[in-house]
């Protein structure tokens, strides 16, 4: 299996194969000869994901000729070291007297053409890092995998898409349950929870409970099917190795909702159990008869 990490020398030799006019703030001014241009946000974005740390922002209403692009966006990473992987963009030409502030990611994700982009970055890096790998050619896996970066949880993000008679009805992530919300503050119960038991125990709601949802928009579940998906807070997938499901609260849940069918990713595909098999699988973890 591969590490589920790229060095900061692989994103940033990836970043010009990735990045082209449509993830561009600006696309007209756009060229394959530069093809960094006008990422510097969702760029620090994915950088942040992957490296941790902060975003760092600066006017650049006081630079001649860069007074359209507003602002530049570069991080102070988790090690400390101070990266700007759009650099490249400014063609020798970097802007001086830039006067840095860090910035929260929430603020520079408050632009919903910014967001669009950011999920379309993250989601090209983590299809190269798989390359080849077929599921990525999959609309509902990137729907769920979409959803899935909405997730605020810092321990794993999950995206879940509901569909009846294969028609999408719900995109949807794990999101805190206000009432719970001291369980993760500042830093998450789950994380010192062996994964895959106590699952009634932290601030996540989980994604395959927006189940919920559907019901009381009066949708039969029996005419559902639920997919769902895991990606690592590093932006990067979680593919799972085998055909099971692992989480006892939403296996109940699902059953006794007599949802149709449950698909989960495995290696490069999607594979569909039945809510009985997830029952099964899920119990084996919750009493760490199996562990992760
Ligand atoms: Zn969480
Ligand atoms: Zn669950």
């Amino acid at each position: 299996m591969l590490e589920n990490t790229i060095t900061r020398e692989q994103f940033q030799t990836l970043l010009p194969t990735i990045c082209d006019e449509d993830t561009s703030l600006d696309s007209a001014g756009w060229s394959t000869e530069n093809p960094l241009w006008g990422h510097c946000a969702i760029v620090s974005l994915v950088a942040q994901n992957l490296f941790g740390g902060e975003l760092l922002r600066a006017s650049l209403a006081e630079t001649p000729g860069l007074e359209h692009m507003r602002s530049h966006y570069w991080n102070r990473l988790g090690d400390g070291s101070v990266e700007d992987f759009t650099k490249p963009q400014f063609c020798g030409n970097y802007p001086s007297k830039l006067k840095a502030e860090p910035r929260e990611r929430s603020y520079a994700l408050s632009f919903p053409e910014t967001v669009k982009r950011y999920k379309l970055l993250a989601w090209r890096v983590a299809r190269a890092f798989n390359e080849g790998n077929q599921i990525f050619k999959d609309s509902i896996y990137q729907k769920c995998f979409y959803a899935a970066l909405d997730s605020p949880c810092q321990k794993m993000k999950f995206g879940c898409v509901i569909t009846r008679n294969g028609e999408i009805i719900y995109e949807g992530c794990n999101k805190t349950i206000e009432c719970l919300r001291s369980l993760c503050e500042p830093r998450c119960i789950r994380l010192s929870i062996a994964s895959r038991t106590e699952s009634m125990l932290g601030a996540c709601g989980h994604a395959e409970e927006g189940l919920w949802e559907v019901v009381h928009r009066g949708i039969p579940i029996s005419e559902c099917e639920l997919y769902v998906v895991g990606v690592h807070t590093n932006g990067l997938s979680w593919l799972k190795g085998q055909v099971e499901h692992t989480c006892l609260r939403c296996a109940v849940l699902m059953h006794d909702a007599r949802l149709r069918k449950i698909y989960v990713p495995v290696v490069d595909r999607w594979q569909g159990i039945t809510t009985e098999t997830a029952l099964v699988t899920a119990r084996r973890y919750a009493t760490q008869e199996k562990k992760v």
